[in-house]
């Protein structure tokens, strides 16, 4: 039997409440966005959902580690923005 996989924060390293769970997803075009479904197709990265974690997708470019890939500042900042919203 498999174990139920668990999330971890790619920056903090937390282990992740389900509810709080943010994940964003690169797919095979290469694209990087915010899925709220959970259900995108693709390679995802996970975030604990504090405001700390949040803001290192820019200061620290946590999602080009992530994805061993450059992203564009105006991406970054959108899925920020989208993380902000889906949290309020
Ligand atoms: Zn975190």
């Amino acid at each position: 039997m498999r174990k139920i996989p668990q999330r971890t924060c790619i920056v903090c390293g937390e282990k992740i409440d389900k509810k709080n769970l943010i994940r964003v997803v690169k797919n095979k075009e290469g694209e990087v966005f915010y899925d709220p479904t959970g259900k995108a197709n693709g390679r995802g990265a996970y975030l604990c959902g504090s405001d700390e974690c949040t803001e290192a997708i820019l200061k620290k470019n946590a999602l080009n580690r992530a994805f061993k890939m450059e992203i564009d500042e105006a991406v970054k900042l959108k899925i920020m923005d989208d993380v902000k919203n889906a949290k309020k």
